[in-house]
């Protein structure tokens, strides 16, 4: 019997009004990059990306994850870039809060200690916008997207041969918050 599988990452997920903004700036740039706009509801900066793991392996991901001590923090998304090969636009931070690389740090460590490897590159908080996009869009936002960091969340995607289903399997809120 094969074992079930989850394709799994740890990431940052909008709130409904941070998510109704960025999804308006997706469809601007979608426009302008001649690319396709994110649903607004797979709106996410990815933390910590896990590959396909065991399903049995969710309630150890689910404790790692609780000992974490997440201080809320404003992430200022102020850039928008394109990866041309991928075709990807992005909303990114060109400085990003010392709560979210430290979090985001405790995270990679954590995930290493039970076997799962860091990410070789290293972590620049962004967003995509758009796919498929073929005119290159770069630029910096007069007035960046101010998103309140409170929690983070392990999700589950699931490929499909449109747009990929997420699945909030988790979240996490910093102490003190509602
Ligand atoms: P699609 O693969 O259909 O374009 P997606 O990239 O959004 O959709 P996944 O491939 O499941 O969906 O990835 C989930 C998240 O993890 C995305 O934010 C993606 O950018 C990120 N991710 C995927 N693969 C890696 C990887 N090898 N290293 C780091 N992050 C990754
Ligand atoms: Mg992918």
């Amino acid at each position: 019997m094969p074992v079930p599988t989850l394709r799994l990452f740890f990431a940052l997920w909008p709130d409904a009004a941070t998510r109704t903004i960025i999804g308006e700036l997706a469809r601007q740039v979608a426009a302008e990059s001649h690319g396709r706009a994110v649903a607004s509801d797979n709106i996410h900066v990815t933390l910590a990306f896990l590959g396909t793991q065991p399903v049995a392996s969710v309630p150890e991901l689910r404790s790692l994850a609780a000992a974490i001590r997440n201080q809320p923090c404003v992430l200022k998304l102020d850039e928008i870039g394109c990866f041309r090969k991928t075709g990807i636009a992005w909303l990114g931070a060109s400085s990003p809060p010392a709560n979210v690389v430290s979090l985001q740090a405790e995270l990679v460590r954590r995930l290493a200690a039970t076997g799962i490897p860091p990410d070789a590159r290293p972590f620049s908080p962004h967003l995509t916008l758009a796919r498929r996009a073929s005119i290159v869009v770069r630029r910096r936002l007069i007035d960046p997207v101010s998103w309140n960091i409170d929690s983070f969340a392990l999700v589950a995607s699931q490929l499909g041969s449109e747009a990929p289903r997420y699945r909030l399997l988790d979240e996490w809120r910093a102490p003190g918050e509602a």
